[in-house]
This record gives C-alpha cells, structure tokens and sequence, in this order.
C-alpha cells in the first residue's frame, strides 16, 4: 500500500490546465469572416479522422495577431470550448522573465500535460516575448531565451498524434517573430484580429449587456459612435462602470447615459495613457527609473530585461522586467535579505517622488507599488521572518508595529540609493522621456557610466 500512496502523490494535478472554461464563439462579437476560420480549426478536433484521412494537412499552430485587448485570448477560449477540449495556457513573458533554464522545463512540462490530456488547446499568450529573431538579443538572457525558444520549436515539431495537441499564440508583433517559428509546421498559420469597426463595437457592447439589466430604449450606435478606437477589453470595461452606477445611483436599468459616462471615464484613462503631456512622461519616467535604479543594487533583483513607459492596454503606467525567480517568491522561498530588497524596490518610486517633487507635491503614481511593499512586509513578519518574537497578547497591533518598522527602514534605504545615483537617475529618465524604452544593455551601460552601487549592508 505504500506503493500506491507514493504513486497517488507521484500523480500531479496539471499545472497549466484552466479549469472551468466555458467560452463560446457567441461570446466573442464583431468576428466578421474570422469565425470561419476559426470554425475550421474547432473540426480539426471534431472531425480530425475526416482530414487525415483525405490527407489533409492539419496545421502545427495558429497564431492569432493583433493589438492587446481584442480578444485573442478569448477566442482561443472559444476555439477550446466549441471543440469540447482541454485549455492549457501560459504566458511567454512566463517563460523569459525566470532563473536560467527554467523556462525551456515549463515549455516542456506545459506539452506534457496538454498530452496527457489530449485533445487540447495550448495557448501562449504575448508569444513575441520569446519567439524574437534570435541573435537579436545578446547576453546571458539571450541565451536563456533560446534555450526556451529551442524547446518551443521542438514541442511544435511535435510528437505522433499531431492535431491532439493544438497551439494557439497571440502577438502583437508577428513582423519580428523568429522565422524558424512561422516555417511550415509550425505556426504556420496567421489570422488578424484588427480593432473592431462601429457594428463590431455595437456587437460587443451587446454580448457584454446579455448579463445585464438594460434600458430597452438602449441607444447603443450612440455609445459605439463614440468610442471609436477602443477595443473589446475597453468595452466591456465601459459595461461594467456602468452597472457599478447604476447600483451605486439604486436604479433598476443602465441607461445610455451611464454608458456614456462610463465611456467618458475610460476615454480619459485611454488618453491619459496614450496623450501624456511632457510633465506626466517625465513623472512616470522618474518612476519606473526609480525601481530600475534601485534594483539593480540588490542580487536577486538585478537582472533587468528592460524599463519602459510605454503605455499598454488596460495596464500600468510602465513597467520595468526583473527576471526574478517567481516560483520562489510565490511560494514564500525567498530569503529574508531578498524579501526586504522587494520592500525596498517596491519603494522606490514613493522615494523617487519625494526626492524629486517634494514632500508637498506628492502624487498618487506610486499607490501600486507602495501597496505591494505593504503586503510584502506584512508577509514578512507574519512568516515569522522577522526577529521580533510575538506573543499572543497585542498579536496584531505587534504586526502592524514591526510591518511599519520594516517598511520606514526599507523607504530610508530606497532614499539612500536614490540619493546616491542621482546621475544614473538623470540618465536614465533622460532616455525614457526620450524613447520610452530601455533595452537591458542600454540600462547596463548607463549604470556603468553614471551608476554608484555599493553593496548595501543588510540594514533592517
Ligand atoms: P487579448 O488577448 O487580445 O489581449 P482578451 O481576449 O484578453 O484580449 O480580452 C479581454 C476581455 O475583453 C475579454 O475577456 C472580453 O471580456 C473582452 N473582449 C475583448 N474582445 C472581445 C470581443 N471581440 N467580444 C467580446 N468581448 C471581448
């Protein structure tokens, strides 16, 4: 019986598979001619003997392109849930953004699982952040990302049984796509998704009002002929603020004016992203340099891929890409010291706003990151990481006192660092502003010209 217990705990529940996925073409709107496409390749799992046997060839990959929030996700969702098939999915900046040699395993785990549980859709999303023309990237995350490109190529290449297993990759980008992937075999295969059009617009706003008590007056061309740019992600955004008004008001119906307003909100958010005046490039600026600047003082931190302010959909102002280990820091493996180093990147850009604004001028930019270095140090004390030891009386209030401790020490260092690297700081703000990105070798490059890293003594 040991026997059988060791194989019950042998057998892992499959990490990539999403349960539960339940999507329809009908909840993807203003698809046009793309739904045929897409219907064929649901018969490539339902009537898969069909085509083989009339020798067919059956694609190794399709990849679907377009700008972010069109859907691509969804449909490759909808392409799993018509043919009654299994969805495993990851992202590629998954794959790129971990310890050396761990991204080539995770490609490789994800098709073992999708086979195990054929027929499947594997679905990876951003497929760009791997899949870049090789060579094009040097160093030593240059290496790891061929090594984990490699492994892709040799999964798409495939196994017996092909058309089992059926990938889907969305990008934004398939023109810098290495070309071993799109060779024929592989992602062989391309459909654009563009924005959608007015009638592609009223569709969507549809499919999202299904769920929801709407006006029956609905003017719905009104709130289409006025969103004009946006795509599906941003309209089902807009649906949901207006329900939120609607309840927030106690009223029964969203009518067009919630909508309206709704679509007023994220036209401001879309410009703010898009439009930014020079003093706001240059906030953001400051503030993504800031965590670069000071995360690259600190070894588990400090292997920045790039730093950018560039806007993208419906996410943060900018992000800098630190390959970190985030199976460790998930499961809560990380060191003490890298812990408080978290802390005090997550900082940085509180600090940098104080430094560079002043105490009075203080914005909200940083209310993000600054809410992540809170959780992060209560995690801390709660694990137990603390050397503070805790009795039962006053449990919480102790927390609450040594995450706050924590915090104040860890803002100081941020400032330190900051202070201290006011030229890189400088430069590195210089050319954001500039070219809104930084490469990793540009970045490095600065902070060898500009830089003043010293190792910092474990100070909290
Ligand atoms: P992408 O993968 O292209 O970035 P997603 O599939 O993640 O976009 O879209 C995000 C959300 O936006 C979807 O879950 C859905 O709610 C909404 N959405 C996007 N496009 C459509 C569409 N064509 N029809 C209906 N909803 C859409």
């Amino acid at each position: 019986s040991g026997a059988r217990v060791r194989r019950a705990r042998n057998k892992k529940l499959p990490q990539y598979l999403e349960r539960g996925v339940d999507v329809k073409f009908s909840d993807v709107a203003g698809l046009g001619k793309i739904r045929e496409e897409l219907e064929e390749i649901v018969k490539f799992f339902t009537h898969g003997e069909m085509y083989r046997r009339r020798g067919v060839k059956i694609p190794g990959g399709i990849l679907l392109c377009g700008p972010p929030g069109v859907g691509k996700t969804l449909l490759a969702k909808a392409v799993a849930g018509e043919a009654g098939v299994n969805f495993f999915s990851i992202s590629a900046s998954q794959f790129v953004e971990i310890y050396v040699g761990v991204g080539a395993s995770r490609v490789r785990a994800l098709y073992q699982e999708a086979r195990e549980n054929a027929p499947s859709v594997v679905f990876i999303d951003e497929l760009d952040a791997v899949g870049r023309e090789r060579g094009l990237i040097k160093g030593s995350g240059g290496q790891e990302r061929d090594a984990t490109l490699n492994q892709l190529l040799v999964c798409l290449d495939g196994f017996e049984g092909k058309g089992e297993v059926i990938t889907i990759a969305s990008t934004n980008r398939p023109d810098i796509l290495d070309p071993a992937l799109v060779r024929p075999g592989r992602f062989d295969r391309k459909i654009y998704i563009p924005k959608p059009g007015l009638i592609g617009r009223i569709e969507i706003l549809k499919v999202h009002a299904r769920k929801k008590p709407m006006a029956p007056d609905l003017d719905y061309m009104a709130v289409a002929s006025m969103t004009d740019g946006m795509v599906g992600a941003e309209l089902a955004n807009i649906v949901e603020v207006a329900a939120i008004n609607m309840m927030r008001d106690g009223r029964p119906e969203i009518t067009t004016d919630d909508l309206l307003q709704a679509a007023q909100i994220e036209e401001r958010g879309m410009l703010d992203r898009k439009e930014r005046s020079p003093e706001m490039w240059k906030q953001v600026a400051i503030n993504e340099a800031a965590m670069a600047v000071v995360a690259v003082n600190f070894p588990d931190l400090r292997n920045i891929e790039f730093v950018t302010i560039a806007p993208r959909a419906g996410r943060e102002l900018g992000y800098v890409r630190m390959k970190m280990d985030h199976v460790k820091f998930k499961e809560g493996m990380l060191s003490r010291q890298s812990l408080l180093d978290h802390i005090t990147v997550q900082l940085a850009p509180r600090a940098a706003d104080e430094l560079w604004y002043g105490k009075d001028q203080l914005s909200t930019i940083w209310a993000e990151t600054a809410d992540n270095a809170r959780s992060a140090a209560r995690t801390l004390v709660l694990g137990g990481f603390s050397e503070k030891h805790y009795g039962l009386s006053n449990f919480w209030v102790d927390i609450d006192s040594e995450a706050l401790r924590i915090l104040h020490k860890c803002y100081g260092r941020a400032k330190e660092i900051l202070e201290r690297n006011r030229n890189l700081m400088d430069a590195v703000v210089d050319i954001l502003v500039e070219k809104k990105s930084l490469q990793k070798e540009e970045f490095f490059n600065l902070v060898k010209l500009h830089g003043s890293l010293q190792p910092m003594p474990p100070s909290v």
